[in-house]
Formats: structure tokens, C-alpha cells, sequence
């Protein structure tokens, strides 16, 4: 048994298997999720409940918060009952989330002044990654404190690097979710292109999945287009809120301008689903 005590606030796509990795892992863990109908699973799973961020903090040593974004993260610690709320000190809270430098330099200045440190801890990776230990774990904050968090980031990912002070983090995953949504626009347009020459989308991914530029990603992403199959792995919302942020750190480069319309567009419609849905929005033009 591991005696640091987590808390986990956010239970999406990506919270529920990264919080079943670390009970399996053998720490002792609370949990705490804003709609109360996806927590069951994780009790079951041996996870301990929380009523509030408050509760939670005031319950843990470490607090790993994987929400959505920024307005999540200001209401998960500033809300009446949110982390900042709870009358303690000396927390060490990871937040996972994909958000904006400026909030984590917030949020780290407002953890300071509670006397809790505050590390930007964003992943690559999506839920297979997440259910298997595998995520890829950029961290941005104090050396020392990403050094003690370690041992449990490594039960999370294959990688957990400290990539420089508060914000570098999140940096670093803006920067890697711009190439992802070039590449699942890419894949798309791809097998369109194919598709309009008589090549089968079957026969075209098996080329490409065995060729160079073939990866995971053109894997699992492909067999979701043959499949039709677009329920969220990573919602398509997510990457429209990514290039956003990347855009307001200075991104303007020709391929990131053309993503981000092109995701704008197609979240309209198809927000909700997987980010490769994109190709709906590509076909249909
Ligand atoms: P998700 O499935 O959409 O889950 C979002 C979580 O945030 C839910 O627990 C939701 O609570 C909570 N939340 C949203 N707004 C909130 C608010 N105002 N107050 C409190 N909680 C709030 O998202 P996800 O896919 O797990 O992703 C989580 C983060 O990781 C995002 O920043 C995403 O960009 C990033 N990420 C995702 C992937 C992926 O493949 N999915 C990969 C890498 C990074 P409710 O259940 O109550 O709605």
C-alpha cells in the first residue's frame, strides 16, 4: 500500500482510467466529479467519495485536477467550495488539465499564497494510453515537488518530464495538440483524396499503417473511420479549445490558421464526438 493519500477532481474521458490505474497501483484515493452519475464505477473500483473540491483537498496530500478547461479549472479552486476554499496547507496540486499558461501562473501564485505548490502537469496520450499507463506527462512548476510527485505520474505515463517553471507544461502540450489536429485533418483529407482515386479506406490505412509515416494514431484513428465509429476518445471540442489557447500564446502559421477553421466549422456539428470526426465536416464540404 502507498501511503500518500491522492485526491482526483474530474472524472471524464480521461480521469475515470487514470484514477483506476493509481487504486490499482495501490494508493488509497478520493474522488470528486461535478455530475455525480460517473463516480459509481470508480467506488466500485475501490475509490473513496468526496463532496467537494473543498472536502477533497482538506482529505489528501495531493490533488491531481483533470477538468475540462479553464472555466473549469477557476471553478474547481474558486469556487465557494473549491480547493483554495479548503482551510489547510502544504498540498501539492497537479493539474492535468489542457489549459492556458496564464491560468496555471495564476493558480500557482493563488496555491502559493495558501502555502500549497501548484505543478502544471498536462498529458499526451488519450483514454487507450490512459487505461494502460502509457500517457506521456509534461510537467511545468518546482523541481523538487515534480520530483516527489514522480513515483505517482509514473504509475500514469511511460514519460514524466519536468520541462521548465509554471506554465511550460502547458506550453509544451499546446504545441504537441497543434501537430494533432494537422495530423487528424491530414489522415482525413487523406483518405478522402484516396476515396475520390477508387482506393478502398481499408486498403489505403493498412498502406499507411505499414509505411513510415504510419503511427498509433493513424492506427486507432483509422480503424474509427472504417468502423464509422465516432464516439469521443478525445472530443472534438477540446482540440477547437487547444488551438485557441495556442493561438493566444502566438501561434499564426499557415497549417495552425487553416486547423482552426476547420475544427471551428466542424464543431458545430459534431463537437461531442471524436476528434476524427472531423472527416464528416471535410466530406461533406
Ligand atoms: P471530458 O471527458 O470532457 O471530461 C471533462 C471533465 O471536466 C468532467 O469530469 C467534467 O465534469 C469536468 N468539468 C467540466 N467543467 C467543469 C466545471 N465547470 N466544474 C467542475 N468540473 C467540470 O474531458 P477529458 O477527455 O477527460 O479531458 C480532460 C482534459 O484532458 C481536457 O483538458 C482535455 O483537453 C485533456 N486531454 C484529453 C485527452 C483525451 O484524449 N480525452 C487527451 C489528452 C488531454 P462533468 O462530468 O460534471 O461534466
Amino acid at each position: 500500500m502507498n501511503t500518500t493519500k491522492i485526491g482526483w477532481i474530474g472524472l471524464g474521458n480521461m480521469g475515470i482510467p487514470m484514477t483506476t490505474q493509481l487504486i490499482e497501483a495501490g494508493y488509497e484515493v478520493k474522488v470528486y466529479n461535478r455530475s455525480k452519475a460517473k463516480e459509481g464505477a470508480l467506488t466500485e473500483a475501490g475509490a473513496l467519495l468526496a463532496e467537494t473540491p473543498k472536502e477533497l483537498t482538506l482529505q489528501t496530500d495531493v490533488v491531481f485536477v483533470m477538468v475540462s478547461d479553464d472555466a473549469a479549472i477557476e471553478a474547481v479552486f474558486k469556487g465557494s467550495d473549491g480547493i483554495l476554499s479548503a482551510e489547510t496547507t502544504g498540498k501539492t496540486i497537479v493539474n492535468m488539465s489542457t489549459v492556458s499558461p496564464a491560468i496555471s501562473k495564476q493558480m500557482a501564485t493563488d496555491c502559493g499564497a495558501k502555502g500549497h505548490i501548484y505543478l502544471d502537469a498536462p498529458v499526451s496520450g488519450s483514454v487507450k494510453q490512459a487505461e494502460t499507463g502509457q500517457l506521456v506527462i509534461m510537467v511545468g512548476g518546482d523541481e523538487s515537488a515534480f520530483n516527489a510527485v514522480k513515483p505517482i505520474l509514473e504509475r500514469l505515463g511511460k514519460l514524466a518530464m519536468h520541462v521548465g517553471e509554471t506554465g511550460a507544461g502547458n506550453s509544451a502540450k499546446l504545441a504537441i495538440n497543434s501537430l494533432l489536429a494537422l495530423y487528424a485533418q491530414g489522415l482525413a483529407e487523406t483518405v478522402l483524396f484516396a476515396n475520390t482515386q477508387g482506393i478502398k479506406t481499408e486498403d489505403l490505412l493498412n498502406l499507411i499503417n505499414n509505411a513510415a509515416i504510419g503511427n498509433i494514431f493513424t492506427k486507432i484513428k483509422g480503424d474509427a473511420i472504417i468502423a464509422d465509429q465516432y464516439q469521443a476518445a478525445f472530443a472534438l471540442k477540446h482540440i477547437v479549445k487547444d488551438l485557441n489557447l495556442a493561438k493566444e500564446e502566438g501561434i499564426s502559421s499557415p497549417l495552425a490558421k487553416t486547423a482552426l477553421q476547420t475544427f471551428e466549422a466542424a464543431a458545430v456539428k459534431y463537437g461531442e464526438e471524436d476528434i476524427i470526426a472531423v472527416i464528416k465536416e471535410i466530406k461533406a464540404d
